[in-house]
C-alpha cells in the first residue's frame, strides 16, 4: 500500500544526496536530514461525540508537527474517512517545505480526524470540531501551532474551534489567554479572517504560471490549459488564466469533466453549476472522464483535485509539457521520474499551491497587529512573495540543472537545515 509518510522521506532522501556536498560538516548534516524525517511530535486520541440519537461515538484523531526551527507550526485540519497517522505525517513534512519555500515564518504541522462529516448532522459537526480543538489546546497557540482548514473543514468549523480554544484554555490556565483569534487562521472575515483568502491558492498558482511563462517567453493565447477538479482552487486558478488570455480546454469535476479546444469559460460553468448543473450540462464540448482529462494533448496540466491522480499507470500517457500541481501530491515519486525523463517540467505542489498559506500567514500577522488590510495589499504581497518563490527556485534549477521539484525542495531544505545548525539544536 503507498505509504505516504515513506514517500515524503524518499523525497527527502533524493534532495538530501544533492545538499550534501555543500555541507562541510557532513556529521552534522545527516543528524539534521535524520531529524526531518520524522515528526517532533504526534498528538494522538480519540474525540468523543453525542450523536443525535443520543448515542456516543469515538473517532481517531491526529495532529503532527513536524518542525518548528522556522518558526510556529503550521497547517491544516483535515477531516476525512482515509485520514491516517502516515498521511496526517507526510502533510505535515510538505508543510514544512511549502511555509520554507515561500520564506514565510512558520514549520510545519497537520491535524486530521477519521471521519466521514457527510454521514454527520451539523450538530454532530460542530461537537466533533468542538472536541477535537480541545484535544489539540495544549498543544496549540499563536506562537505555538496555528491550524487552519484543509478537506472537509471550512471557517465555520475554525471559528467553532477558536471558540473552544479560548474556553478550554481559559479553564487551564485560570487567565485571560494570549490572542485565540490568532491561533487559527481560515477564518470567516466576522472573526478576523483575511480579504483575499478564498482566491489565494489558485490565484497563487496563477501568478507561478504567469512567471513560467514569461521565462520560456511563452504567449498566454498559444497555451492549452486542463483543470482537474473545479473546487475552490481549480475555479480560481481556471478564472484568472481565462482572464489572461490562456486557453482553458478542459475542465472537470468529480462527476466527470469537458474538453473543448477551442476554449471554455469558468465563470459561465461556475454560474451554471451554482444552478444546480453539472459540468458536463453547463459547458459546451465533448465529455471525458478524469482519466482521459490528465492525457489531453494540451500545454499546461493542473490537477487541483486528488493526490496520486499521475501514477505509474498513466505517467508515460502524459502529453503536456508543464504540470503545475495545485492539488497536495497528485504526483507519486515514481511516476515524477517517468515524466522527468520525458521532459516534462513540473512545478511541485509545496510551490505551486502555496498561495492558501501564505495569505494564512498574513491573517495571522493581521491578527497579532489587530490592523486589517484591503484585499488589494493581501494580493500584491501574495503576488511578491509567490514570484520571489518562483524566481528562487528557477535559478537554481538551472544553475544546479536539476528538476523543478529538486530546486524547491533543495532550496527549502536547505533554509530548514541551516536554520537548525545556527540554533545549535542539533
Ligand atoms: P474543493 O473541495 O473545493 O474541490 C475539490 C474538487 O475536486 C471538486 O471540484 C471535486 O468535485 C473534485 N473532485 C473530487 N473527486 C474527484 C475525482 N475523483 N476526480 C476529479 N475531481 C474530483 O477542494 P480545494 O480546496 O479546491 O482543494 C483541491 C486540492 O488542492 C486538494 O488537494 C487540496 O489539499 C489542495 N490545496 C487546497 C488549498 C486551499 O486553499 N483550498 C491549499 C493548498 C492545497
Amino acid at each position: 500500500m503507498n505509504n505516504p509518510h515513506k514517500n515524503a522521506i524518499k523525497q527527502l532522501e533524493k534532495v538530501a544526496e544533492v545538499l550534501r556536498p555543500v555541507y562541510e560538516d557532513k556529521k552534522l548534516f545527516d543528524r539534521a536530514i535524520n531529524k526531518l524525517k520524522n515528526p517532533d511530535k504526534v498528538v494522538e486520541g480519540t474525540v468523543r461525540v453525542k450523536m443525535d440519537n443520543g448515542e456516543t461515538k469515538t473517532f481517531k484523531a491526529f495532529r503532527s508537527q513536524h518542525n518548528n526551527a522556522v518558526g510556529p507550526y503550521k497547517g491544516g485540519i483535515r477531516f476525512h474517512q482515509n485520514v491516517s497517522k502516515e498521511e496526517v505525517i507526510a502533510l505535515s513534512t510538505w508543510m514544512t517545505w511549502k511555509c520554507s519555500v515561500t520564506g514565510i515564518p512558520y514549520g510545519g504541522a497537520k491535524g486530521g480526524v477519521i471521519v466521514d462529516p457527510k454521514k454527520l448532522s451539523k450538530i454532530e459537526l460542530e461537537s466533533l470540531s468542538r472536541a477535537y480543538a480541545r484535544l489539540i489546546a495544549p498543544h496549540i497557540g499563536p506562537w505555538v501551532d496555528v491550524p487552519a482548514p484543509d478537506v472537509n473543514t471550512t471557517g465555520e468549523i475554525m471559528a467553532w474551534m477558536v471558540d473552544e480554544y479560548e474556553k478550554t484554555a481559559k479553564k487551564r490556565y485560570k487567565t485571560l489567554i494570549e490572542n485565540p483569534v490568532a491561533t487559527f487562521t481560515g477564518k470567516p472575515l466576522l472573526l478576523g479572517g483575511s480579504k483575499g483568502r478564498t482566491e489565494a491558492t489558485g490565484l497563487g498558482g496563477f501568478f507561478i504560471l504567469e512567471q513560467l511563462t514569461k521565462k520560456l517567453k511563452l504567449n498566454p493565447s498559444n497555451n492549452t490549459i486542463a483543470v482537474q477538479g473545479f473546487g475552490n482552487v481549480g475555479y480560481w486558478f481556471a478564472h484568472y488564466a481565462h482572464e489572461a488570455g490562456y486557453k482553458v480546454v478542459a475542465l472537470s469535476d468529480s462527476r466527470g469533466g469537458v474538453y473543448n479546444a477551442k476554449g471554455l469559460d469558468p465563470d459561465k460553468i461556475l454560474a451554471c453549476k451554482a444552478k444546480g448543473g453539472t459540468i458536463e450540462s453547463c459547458a459546451r464540448g465533448t465529455k471525458i472522464t478524469n482519466a482521459e482529462l490528465l492525457e489531453l494533448n494540451v500545454d499546461i496540466l493542473a490537477p487541483a483535485a486528488l493526490e496520486n491522480v499521475i501514477n505509474p499507470n498513466n505517467a508515460k500517457n502524459i502529453k503536456a509539457k508543464f504540470v503545475l500541481e495545485l492539488a497536495n501530491g497528485p504526483t507519486t515519486p515514481e511516476a515524477d521520474d517517468i515524466l522527468s525523463k520525458n521532459g516534462i517540467i513540473v512545478i511541485p505542489d509545496v510551490l505551486a499551491n502555496a498561495g492558501g498559506v501564505t495569505v494564512s500567514y498574513f491573517e495571522w500577522a493581521q491578527n497579532l497587529q489587530g490592523y486589517y488590510w484591503e484585499k488589494e495589499l493581501v494580493l500584491k504581497r501574495l503576488k511578491e512573495l509567490m514570484d520571489d518563490a518562483f524566481l528562487r527556485m528557477w535559478d537554481l534549477k538551472t544553475e544546479s540543472k536539476v528538476t523543478a521539484r529538486i530546486a524547491t525542495y533543495m532550496s527549502a531544505v536547505k533554509k530548514v537545515v541551516d536554520t537548525m545548525i545556527l540554533r545549535g539544536s542539533i
